[in-house]
């Protein structure tokens, strides 16, 4: 089979190698993808969100599957093109058409779908700029912290946390007023604030049969002891010690069945992956939020671990046969550790040589921004480069991570080290 991989980053890299190692993928294309996917695939310029670029490409290379790595073509409805074109209409795309991306690309939509199956979340109440002054009457009537999210997609950053009552107002009225976050704060979500652990839990679905992947946390902030800026991930562990057998029975019965359900009820087609953003409070699973593609640097722990072949498993999700596939995990901890830019999240320079990569031994190493540059790998990225492990546990894999990372080096790489330590095991 000839296989298309859309995205750039380390999740992408991380799906393309286990689709590699297929022995159905004859030829497989990333687009744009990275100077380390370079290495296992065929990489070609084509952007994302280039709808008309990539169906020149499925026809040219006679693709057979698209996976969609990153939301944002989800949100604008790549597979929707697809089923809508009646040369590509039978080219299975992996990942929602639009109207189920919404779970990710509208958080009232997602906190509606949660409330109408009965799904454990937040307590929530949605305002637009009409209703202001509800909004700020609903926030006094909640006890601080203030959880503020704009509905649309805000690259990660449309969701404020605030201890000050004035200061949440403030910032209610310049979300809804002044736009703070463009179009997507027309709406904003105010939820009552939820005190746990998080942890992600991704599934896989065809539309009426579903499979749950190994858990993973990542670690978003880009200082030690979870401190500073959020990133869009500085490392993950799968799995994660506290989810056992007895939480994962509650969230399979509570969330990803409903969930799952929920979809086949409201007519949403669904063939892809859910990322369920989790949290533990009490002892209890509650949903954060959900995405509609896997989580990235999740996808470089948990994909690792998949022993079974990912292109029957994305197959058997096309052809709505997920229900005859046997799920094969590797048993061993994975950990991930992302080496960033300096300065990231914030400003941070670009093209900067990453050397050292190739004495790397005992650990994969995934590209997130990366490219080739007069034959040189540099840096193209906020993240970087990925180094995953495995290991008995997630200590002795962790180990092996750092342990590699000290061999990469480019100039004001940084990482994070100290993965893990709220996990006490
Ligand atoms: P992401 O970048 O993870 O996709 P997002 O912008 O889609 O984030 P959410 O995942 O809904 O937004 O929220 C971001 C983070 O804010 C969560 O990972 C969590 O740490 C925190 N958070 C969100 N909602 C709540 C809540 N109700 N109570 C406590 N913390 C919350």
């Amino acid at each position: 089979m000839n296989i298309l991989v859309l995205g750039s980053g380390g999740r992408e890299h991380a799906i393309a190698l286990k689709i590699s190692q297929s022995p159905k993928t004859t030829k497989l294309f990333v687009a744009p993808g990275n100077a380390g996917i370079a290495a296992i695939a065929t990489n070609i310029p084509v952007g994302v969100n280039d709808f008309d670029g990539i169906k020149e490409l499925v026809l040219r290379e006679g693709i057979d599957l698209v996976v969609v790595g990153p939301e944002d073509p989800l949100v604008n409805g790549v597979h929707d093109f697809f089923l809508n074109d009646a040369l590509l209409k039978s080219i299975p795309v992996i990942g929602p058409q639009k109207a189920a991306a919404a779970l990710e690309g509208s958080k009232e939509f997602a906190k509606e779908f949660m409330m109408r199956h009965n799904i454990p979340t937040a307590a929530y109440e949605s305002f637009t700029s009409e209703s202001l002054e509800k909004g700020y009457a609903f926030l006094e009537s909640l006890k601080p912290p203030y959880v503020l999210k704009a509905d649309g997609l805000a690259a990660g950053k449309g969701v404020l946390i605030l201890k000050d009552l004035d200061e949440a107002k403030a910032e209610l009225k310049s979300m809804l007023l002044d736009s703070k976050f463009g179009s997507a704060s027309a709406t904003v979500v105010i939820e009552e604030f939820l005190d746990g652990i998080e942890l992600s839990c991704f599934v896989l679905t065809d539309g009426s049969n579903y499979k749950i992947l190994p858990t993973a946390k990542d670690y978003k902030r880009i200082g030690e002891g979870d401190t500073g800026l959020n990133t869009g991930g500085m490392g993950a562990i799968s799995p994660v010690p506290f989810a056992n057998s007895a939480f994962m029975d509650m969230v399979e019965s509570r969330i990803v069945k409903p969930t799952v359900e929920g979809l086949k009820k409201d007519d949403l087609p669904y063939v892809g992956f859910i990322f369920i953003g989790l949290i533990k409070v009490d002892g209890e699973p509650k949903v954060i939020e959900y995405n509609v593609r896997m989580g990235d640097p999740e996808t470089e722990v948990v994909i690792p671990r998949l022993k079974s072949d990912l292109v029957e498993v994305l197959m058997a999700m096309a052809n709505g046969t997920l229900d005859q596939i046997d799920l094969q995990i590797d048993e061993r901890a994975a950990t991930t550790v992302m080496a960033v830019s300096g300065g990231y999240p914030e400003e941070y320079e670009k093209g900067k040589e990453i050397t050292g990569a190739e004495n790397i031994e005992g650990s994969l190493v995934f590209h997130a921004g990366t490219k080739l540059q007069e034959g040189k790998v540099v840096t193209n990225g906020g993240r970087v480069i990925a180094i995953t492990s495995f290991g008995k546990d997630f200590k002795e894999a962790l180990k092996t991570s750092y342990q590699n990372m000290e061999k990469l080096h480019f100039d004001g790489m940084y990482y994070r080290k100290d993965l893990g330590f709220d996990l006490d095991v």
